[in-house]
């Protein structure tokens, strides 16, 4: 199994160093051809605009909806999650619109930047520290999402078949239980194929 964290721009190594500690093959993707070798693609934290932009000047935004059509599982944190968002409020189009969902970009405001808390995540864990950095949130679900977790009532992380996203950043902590449901998704469709 080997999993790929998109490289354009971000908190990449984060993600790398966290997947190695679970034991799976991780590499930086910066290029169409390296989609081929992999089971799953993880998108970091960083500035969605920026990696949206990058994402169509290197031509790989239809090769990465090939690559979620194929059923590899795609995993979004923070900026990440708003380039999967099928709607992302107050802007024109959405960037891989891969999970029917709206999200509001920096919706916690610029009086709480940056927060911490402890989550209770469906299936991940009880007592998750979550950090929140300029995060955005899920303000709108579709029915086939399914929402695994919440602050103050309002959606935080969420999966939709094998599309699994958040808007915390569980690669900046060492608690590596999110990172090892994403790779137990990508394990489960490997067997399928
Ligand atoms: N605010 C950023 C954006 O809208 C996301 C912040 C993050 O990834 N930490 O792209």
């Amino acid at each position: 199994m080997k999993i790929g964290v998109l490289a354009l721009q971000g908190a990449v190594r984060e993600h790398l160093h966290l997947l190695e500690k679970l034991g799976v093959e991780a590499v930086a993707v910066k290029k169409q051809e390296q989609l081929q070798d992999l089971d799953g693609l993880i998108f970091p934290g960083g500035e969605s605009t920026t990696m949206g932009k990058l994402i169509r000047k290197y031509d790989l935004l239809e090769p990465i909806r090939d690559f979620y059509r194929e059923g590899k599982p795609l995993l979004g944190t923070c900026a990440g999650l708003i380039l999967l968002a099928g709607q992302i409020e107050d802007a024109d189009e959405p960037h891989l619109a891969v999970m029917d969902m709206t999200v509001k970009r920096n919706a916690f405001g610029r009086q709480v930047d940056s927060f911490e808390a402890k989550l209770a995540i469906k299936e991940v864990a009880d007592d998750f520290h979550a950090v929140f950095i300029r995060a955005p949130l899920i303000t709108h679900v579709g029915k086939e999402v399914e929402v695994l977790a919440e602050v103050n009532g309002e959606v935080v992380a969420a999966r939709q078949g094998n599309v699994l996203c958040a808007s915390f950043h569980p690669e900046l902590t060492d608690d590596a239980r999110f990172h090892q449901f994403f790779v137990n998704m990508v394990r489960e469709a490997v067997a399928l194929r």
